[in-house]
């Protein structure tokens, strides 16, 4: 890896067809910095993309990648890391993909703690299918899907990740790309499953939450707050209204899924034989 590499490199040639003033704009140049900050490669990683708005961004993103079915792509993200340690994995998912599809992938990935950081492109909304209520939007809020409004409680992505194990839990801002460029380079150096959940405004299918509604309440996180209290970073997680803080607000070091195997073998897992008898004999017990 080559420090400083020119954001250039990740072009494809291809003009994204997002709506103008999306916040997925402010995402992908912020991943573009921080893979160059680290001196990421289009070789040097794979990216995972589920189903959404955010997932047209395997178009113009030349890094490898792998387009996974709805909410797949942290069970994916998860193999290719079982498949090669060294390799940074990084899963960019929606808050619907992510939490609604692919919520107990989700949760089961937080537990494991492999190495591997998930980028929740997060706006309360399925977006592609043009503004259907996700996992995460607010009570009462009306969308397509709500018309009345939604009745239920929102997950927090946050407080989910931290209390299924997760070791880096952060929450960043679309509108704000310096903040969420290192929000990711910290994410991407943590070894372990980091979370960025980042807010996103859809200009299209949301006028209530839009930049200037977030501006007037995001709130990085005091300098002297540590990130190293579950329950403090609860506290400051599940606050939503007049205030919404940004930035890191758990982190923990302890071993990954990957130490876990190699304490118990020297034979990477995905190379060991499965042990299955054949075919043929398999379906002689009902034939
Ligand atoms: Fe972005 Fe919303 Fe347009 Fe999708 S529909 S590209 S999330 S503004």
């Amino acid at each position: 890896m080559t420090p400083d590499i020119p954001v250039e490199t990740y072009k494809t040639g291809k003009l994204p067809t997002w709506c103008p003033g999306c916040g997925d704009f402010g995402i992908w140049m912020s991943l573009k910095n921080a893979l160059s900050k680290l001196g990421i490669g289009s070789d040097d990683a794979l990216l995972i993309y589920g189903i959404g708005c955010h997932g047209n961004m395997y178009d113009w993103m030349r890094v490898y990648g792998l387009s996974g079915l709805h909410g797949r792509g942290v069970a994916i993200a998860q193999g290719a890391k079982m498949a090669n340690h060294k390799l940074p994995v990084i899963c960019i998912s929606g808050d619907g993909d992510c939490l609604g599809e692919g919520g107990n992938h989700f949760i089961h990935a937080a537990k494991r703690n492999p190495d591997i950081t998930v980028i929740i492109y997060d706006n309360q909304l399925y977006s592609l299918t043009t503004g259907q209520a996700s996992p995460t939007a607010n009570t009462g809020f009306k969308t397509k899907s709500t018309p009345l409004g939604v009745i239920d409680t929102p997950i927090n992505p946050l407080t989910l990740a931290i209390t299924t194990g997760a070791t880096f839990v952060s929450r960043g801002f679309s509108g704000d790309t310096p903040g969420l460029t290192q929000l990711f380079i910290d994410a991407i150096k943590h070894k372990g499953f980091s979370l960025v959940d980042t807010i996103q405004p859809c200009v299209t299918y949301d006028k209530i939450h839009t930049y200037q509604w977030f501006r007037q309440r995001i709130t990085a996180l005091e300098n002297d707050y540590t990130p190293d209290n579950r329950m403090k970073a609860m506290e400051k997680a599940l606050l939503w209204g007049d205030k919404i803080y940004t930035g890191v607000f758990y982190k923990e070091e302890k071993p990954t899924s990957e130490d876990g195997e190699t304490a118990l073998t020297d034979t990477p897992l995905v190379e060991q034989p499965l042990g299955v008898p054949d075919m043929d004999t398999l379906l002689s017990e009902f034939i």
